[in-house]
């Protein structure tokens, strides 16, 4: 009974993410007005504004103007969804799976506002440094002292690395927002998991980026958004960590 109203809940709070998805790059207020359509404005009805269920009865088309919904919507709210049942089958109903649900959480608008924008709001990152830290003295899966040394050192690792890329290439390649996001996920995570996430980031958005440039045909003078490979890193990282760790000792003998 729990597990499906963990889903339930995840799918809840998936769409009052696309919400902030939608909104916090145009600075609007994530409560008022409610939901309307984004081509032609109308207010959408309660019973269309049901998570996932909605969008698949709808066809993925607005009612009013008959316009597509963005595929976005569902995917955000599917995975949410999906995060939160792992969480609560992992953690049960306890303070860890609030902590961590909520850095999913984070971790998903940014991802997707990262994406379209090229920008990670600090009323996230910021908050979120906060919470993970304020956090790790409430549950008995990190130390204080773990979740300050892991903001700490991704927070500060990132920042030389985006002021030694500023020097060397006199451009910009990682913003400030890149660094405020991996001390936001040091702090939830602790130093392991902050340096595992480094790895993997890098690793997943070096091939999305040989990838793209193989396929484009061309180098790329503009820089990927690095915050997506961020957070999904920290995901894999939060999930799979012990995992990793241990597929890597055996893998050495
Ligand atoms: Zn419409």
């Amino acid at each position: 009974m729990l597990t499906v109203f963990s889903i339930i809940f995840g799918a809840m709070v998936g769409s009052f993410l696309n919400v902030c998805i939608f909104r916090l790059p145009k600075e609007e207020s994530i409560i008022i007005p409610g939901s309307h359509c984004p081509h032609c404005h109308h207010p959408i009805k309660f019973y269309d504004n049901i998570p996932l269920i909605s969008y698949l009865v709808l066809g993925g088309r607005c009612r009013y103007c008959k316009k597509s919904i963005s595929v976005q919507y569902p995917l955000v709210e599917g995975i949410t969804a999906i995060s939160s049942l792992c969480l609560f089958l992992r953690y049960g109903l306890l303070w860890s799976y609030l902590f961590y649900f909520s850095f999913v959480a984070a971790l998903i608008v940014i991802a997707v506002i990262d994406l379209y924008h090229q920008i990670i709001p600090d009323v996230i990152s910021i908050p979120g440094i906060g919470v993970g830290l304020l956090g790790a003295l409430l549950i008995p899966h990190i130390t204080f002292r773990n979740s300050l040394i892991g903001m700490l050192l991704g927070g500060g690792s990132l920042f030389i690395v985006a002021t030694l890329y500023q020097w060397l290439f006199k451009r910009e390649g990682m913003g400030g927002g890149d660094v405020k996001l991996l001390a936001m996920i040091g702090a939830f995570l602790g130093w392991e998991a902050v340096l595992l996430t480094i790895l993997l980031s890098s690793l997943i958005g070096s091939i999305t980026g040989i990838m793209m440039m193989v396929l484009k045909g061309k180098d790329f003078k503009y820089a990927i958004p690095f915050g997506p490979f961020l957070s999904l890193g920290a995901a894999i990282a939060l999930f799979y960590q012990k995992e990793i760790i241990f597929w890597y000792f055996q893998f050495r003998g």
